[in-house]
């Protein structure tokens, strides 16, 4: 990286091992770009096997204490972080919006769900049931208990940092686990903002550790350690798949929130214009970088022209930016833009029809990773954007002439995350309900996520089968032990 004084003096983001800064042990920093100008926003630190490994040290050493604290002081530990979190909600939303080039607005909304989710974990210090359960044998007595991992391995990626923090961190923390985070290389600063924040909140040193850098290196040292029990990682469908192989190999547990290709089915009896509102938020809403984006839009054909007329109407009018009056900004980083770029090129030359957006071609005469919400039909099945996942502001619409052929384009996936259907009919709302390969089904609003209390997670190449956040994330960050006792009843 370069050496001038312009950098020299730029912020740098370091490790965070045992309650303190690290510097990374190569003495190299990895420039963060602000996608918004296209200008360094910071430096942060390029570690290496060697900065896993003093995090894994100090992970191990405070595991001993931290998980032998109840689970119910633990809840109290975790609400002073909501607490401190909800005194830095302004400053914690303006590091968001900067690293992440969205609106100060928007980011300020992730951050309120962030803290959401610590109120929900942090509120199960007092539950943290587990099983009683009967035996065969009259004086036996059973019960499950819940045991944290160790020291865990979490690796998260920017497109909702502090949420995809704080959908890890609190479950892990309640249930008696250390934590080493893999913090994004598009969100370094906030991984470190939370990491001082829970020093401020009473969490021991070496609790949570956040390690900085490339996902090939550090990311990789992390999911190959044996002392480390439990990987758990949001990303994408291929990194996924590579971390099972590689954790599964030495037994390790695995949790793989992963990539979607969401439908958004729209009946010829539905809501036209709430059905246009949800799909145009459905799919360019944080640019389109949502593993629940809408990115098929499916149509019946009675409604066909009058709904994608309106569908392009409302997508034209957003205007790109990052200030208040704006609705969408940029793409998190140049590689990225450029592939988004680059399918909605190969689209085209599949035969694709560009309806409104974006052509392959850079467009924008200003700085900033910008791309105008995209709509692309005639798109055939075997095509390239009807199948991947493009994580941008891109999405296909498709004509079918009833539920049947409806359902049967929807589940024409590898992926099964959310999907939204809009009628007025209850009976087919259900129906798509009971049919469609989906983790979340939605009738008559979006292609959006759970709540807090609510399980998230997909079907077929969206996931490995687990489920977080919900009470359901209690069984990813712990292992069940089940204890009987055989009474003597007659002995008293
Ligand atoms: P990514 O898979 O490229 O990276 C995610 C994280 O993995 C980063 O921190 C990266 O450094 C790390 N990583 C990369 N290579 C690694 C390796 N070999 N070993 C260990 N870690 C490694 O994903 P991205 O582009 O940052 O994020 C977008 C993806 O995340 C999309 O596919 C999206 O659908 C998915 N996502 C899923 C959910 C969900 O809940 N299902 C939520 C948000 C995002």
């Amino acid at each position: 990286m370069e050496d001038g004084l312009q950098y020299k003096l730029m912020k740098k983001i370091p490790n965070w091992i045992n309650g303190l800064e690290a510097m990374p042990s190569s003495g190299l920093w990895l420039k963060k770009i602000n996608p918004a100008n296209e200008r360094v926003d910071s430096l942060f630190s390029d570690s290496n096997q060697k900065d896993v490994e003093s995090a894994v040290k100090f992970a191990q050493k405070a595991f001993i204490t931290w998980s032998k604290i109840s689970p119910v002081k633990r809840g109290q530990i975790l609400f002073n972080l909501v607490d401190i979190l909800k005194i830095n909600r302004s400053s914690l939303a303006k590091c968001v919006a900067r690293e992440t080039g969205k609106s100060y607005q928007d980011a300020l909304g992730e951050v309120g769900a962030a803290i959401a989710q610590g109120e929900f974990f942090a509120g199960e210090g007092r539950r943290l049931y587990s099983n009683s359960l009967n035996s065969a044998l009259d004086n036996k007595f059973c019960q499950t208990i819940r045991e944290p991992h160790g020291p865990v391995g979490l690796i998260v990626p920017a497109n909702t940092p502090i949420a995809n923090i704080a959908w890890k961190i609190f479950p892990a923390l309640i249930c008696g686990n250390t934590i080493i985070l893999k913090a994004s290389e598009d969100s370094p600063e906030i991984a470190l903002l939370i990491a001082k924040l829970s020093k401020e909140a009473d969490i021991p040193d070496g609790v949570l550790n956040v390690i900085q850098g490339h996902g090939h290196i550090v990311g990789e040292s992390l999911i190959k350690d044996i002392r480390i029990p439990l990987i758990s990682f949001t990303g994408s469908t291929a990194i996924g798949k590579h971390i099972a192989s590689v954790v599964g190999l030495r037994m390790g547990r695995v949790s793989l929130e992963l990539g979607g290709k969401n439908p958004f089915i729209v009946c010829d009896d539905a809501d036209i214009e709430a059905a246009v509102n949800w799909c145009a938020l459905s799919a360019f809403s944080n640019a389109g970088q949502r593993c629940a984006a809408a990115s098929r839009i499916i149509i019946f054909e009675s409604i066909y022209d009058d709904f994608v007329k309106k569908l392009i109407k409302k997508s034209e009018k957003f205007i790109l930016g990052v200030d208040k009056n704006s609705d969408i900004g940029p793409v998190i980083n140049k590689k990225q833009y450029i592939s988004i770029l680059k399918h909605i090129e190969n689209a085209t030359q599949e035969g694709g029809n560009i309806l409104c957006g974006q052509s392959g071609n850079r467009l924008n005469s200003k700085k900033g990773y910008y791309i105008r919400p995209t709509l692309i039909e005639n798109v055939k099945f075997s095509s390239e954007i009807f199948n991947k996942e493009i994580f941008g502001p891109v999405a296909t619409v498709h004509k079918v002439r009833n539920k049947e052929e409806a359902l049967r384009v929807a589940n024409k996936s590898e992926f099964g995350l959310t999907a939204a259907v809009h009628t007025k009919n209850i009976n087919r709302g259900l129906w798509f309900a009971k049919n469609l390969i989906s983790g979340t089904v939605n009738i008559n609003s979006g292609t959006y996520g759970s709540e807090p209390h609510m399980p998230f997670g997909g079907f077929g190449s969206s996931g490995n089968g687990t489920r977080e956040p919900g009470t359901e994330a209690l069984n990813v960050y712990s292992e069940l032990k089940n204890i009987s006792f055989l009474i003597n009843l007659d002995a008293n």
